[in-house]
């Protein structure tokens, strides 16, 4: 029987990062994932394939409808479907050939299988062809999440689907009924409303994205209502049916009227669970939570000492960058050395375009907490580069303490907001000033200037700059 000093569960971007940083700290380490490619949930059926559509789409619409304002006149536009979602694959397995080089690289071993515990100290491995056991000193689990859905929906991955069957079709949906308005269903709604398909979304809650700060739920749902998407907030869907080449969707408003929909394919978008199916936890201490998390404590060991967990098994928020961050905690804590993550300075972005970004407390955590502050609110419009490019929707909008300036959250629905947020995340995690941040120099003409003038604007002053 082998023996490693770490066994690393799932190549998601919580263990392929945690796996690397195990063997760059000098640790014999194995990664077993039950696919054929590395790389999990993200570089295969989430942020990778769904930013290259959303690319791809962008382009499509900026040539349909922008193009001719810069005078670039194209006598025919067309899109091809295959050729766009061929593309996208392409992009897939750039992404995981990379992986495959980085795991030889760092003479990461490899084993193919799904990974279940014997007890606390050993794993076996299956696959079709054989069963391996093997033990290690420590063992991450990183199992990922997989689509949830709600009672009286049920995913038959033909016409009722979810991300991952909406990232394989064959041909352009003509019309897409998406339940949840939350990060999957506004992407999806971009990508297939750009290129023609019949968009409806139904959100329970009365606000797009309704997690984040809500004046950029509402600025999103202006702009996608604006592009042809038909949003409907308040609805709560209770039941779909399969009609063969289409679905129905059984919904009712918050005073119990009863609505139906018909469209070719329903997609379920209304969260994720924790993954654990396999894993032979039963056979372990390991605990778990009441929604069927992996239980963790700040280590993020589980209940058995040399057994930990990161990533969306253990719940919180369900991103990549989160997942990669406990990745390199836990082989660092390992290794000894005493990391925290500051969680509330984990930035969340929304590939929309306008893109939104965020970090930080809310407007509506500030007040529901009595938490004094003030609002410094720029629009794109009023910005020189957004005139430029024609992206003059949304605005940057930050929140900062009155008394001594600190920055409390930073909210932007905006061009390039996505990577416009990186200062925002550097601001709070030095806790520097709004003074601070509107005395540095911001290159002419930049979205990031629009920060700039939030800044200055929370900070008493008025605006300075186009
Ligand atoms: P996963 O990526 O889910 O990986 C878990 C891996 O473990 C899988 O490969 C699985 O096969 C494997 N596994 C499970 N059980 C076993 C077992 N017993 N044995 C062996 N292997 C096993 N996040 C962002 O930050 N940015 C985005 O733009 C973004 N876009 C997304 C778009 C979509 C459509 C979706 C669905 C998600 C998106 N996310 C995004 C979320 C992101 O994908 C997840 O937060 C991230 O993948 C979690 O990483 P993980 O390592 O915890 O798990
Ligand atoms: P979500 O939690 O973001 O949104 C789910 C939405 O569905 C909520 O707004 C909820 O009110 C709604 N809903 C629930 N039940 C409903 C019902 N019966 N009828 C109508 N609406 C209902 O979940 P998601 O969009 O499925 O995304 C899952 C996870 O994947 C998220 O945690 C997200 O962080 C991650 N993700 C991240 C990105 C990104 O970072 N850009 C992209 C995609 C997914």
């Amino acid at each position: 029987m082998e023996n490693y000093d770490i066994a690393v569960i799932g190549s998601g971007p919580g263990g392929y990062v945690a796996a690397i940083r195990s063997a760059q700290l000098g640790y014999k380490t194995v990664i077993i994932e039950k696919y054929d490619t590395l790389g999990g949930t993200c570089t295969n059926v989430g942020c990778i394939p769904t930013k290259a559509l959303l690319d791809s789409t962008h382009h499509y619409a900026e040539a349909r409808h922008q193009f001719g304002k810069h005078g670039i006149i194209l006598d025919q536009i067309e899109l091809d479907f295959s050729r766009m979602y061929q593309r996208k694959s392409e992009v897939v397995s750039k992404n995981t050939d990379g992986l495959n080089f980085l795991m030889n690289k760092n003479n990461i071993t490899r084993l193919k299988g799904t990974a279940g515990f014997i007890n606390n100290t050993a794993i076996k491995v299956d696959n079709e062809t054989e069963t391996v056991e093997i033990t290690a000193k420590n063992y991450i689990i990183a199992t990922g999440s997989k689509p949830s859905t709600v009672p009286g929906v049920e995913i038959d991955q033909q016409r009722i689907i979810t991300s991952t069957e909406a990232l394989a079709l064959n041909e352009k949906p003509k019309s897409m009924v998406i339940i949840g308005g939350g990060v999957i269903g506004v992407e999806m709604a971009s990508i297939f409303n750009r290129i023609g398909t019949q968009v409806t979304i139904l959100e329970y809650a009365d606000n797009l994205i309704a997690t984040m700060d809500h004046e950029l739920g509402k600025n999103l749902q202006k702009i996608l209502k604006k592009e042809g998407i038909d949003i409907r907030l308040n609805q709560a869907v209770y039941k779909t049916e399969s009609l063969g080449s289409s679905a129905k969707v059984f919904f009712k408003d918050k005073n119990g009227t009863e609505n139906t929909l018909d469209a070719e394919y329903v997609l379920v978008a209304v969260g994720r669970s924790p993954y654990v199916k396999g894993l032979g936890l039963g056979n372990t201490d390991v605990l778990l939570d009441e929604w069927g998390f992996i239980k963790v404590n700040e280590n993020n060991q589980t209940a058995v000492s040399h057994i930990y967990a990161i990533g969306d098994v253990i719940g919180g928020a369900m991103l990549a960058h989160k997942a990669e961050e406990e990745g390199v905690l836990v082989a660092e804590t390992i290794n000894g050395q005493n990391h925290r993550i500051h969680y509330d300075r984990i930035p969340s972005v929304v590939y929309t375009w306008p893109e939104v970004a965020s970090v930080g407390h809310t407007e509506e955590y500030l007040k529901k907490n009595n938490i004094a502050y003030t609002v410094g609110k720029f629009p794109f419009s009023a910005s020189a580069r957004a005139r430029a490019s024609m992206d003059t929707d949304g605005f940057a909008k930050v929140l900062v303490d009155p008394k001594y300036g600190e920055v409390l959250g930073v909210h932007i629905i905006g061009a390039r907001a996505a990577d416009l947020i990186a200062q925002g995340v550097i601001a709070q995690e030095y806790e520097v000033t709004a003074e601070d941040m509107f005395r540095i120099s911001y290159a002419h003409p930049t979205y990031s200037e629009t920060l700039k003038e939030a800044y200055l604007i929370a900070s008493g002053q008025g605006a300075v700059n186009i």
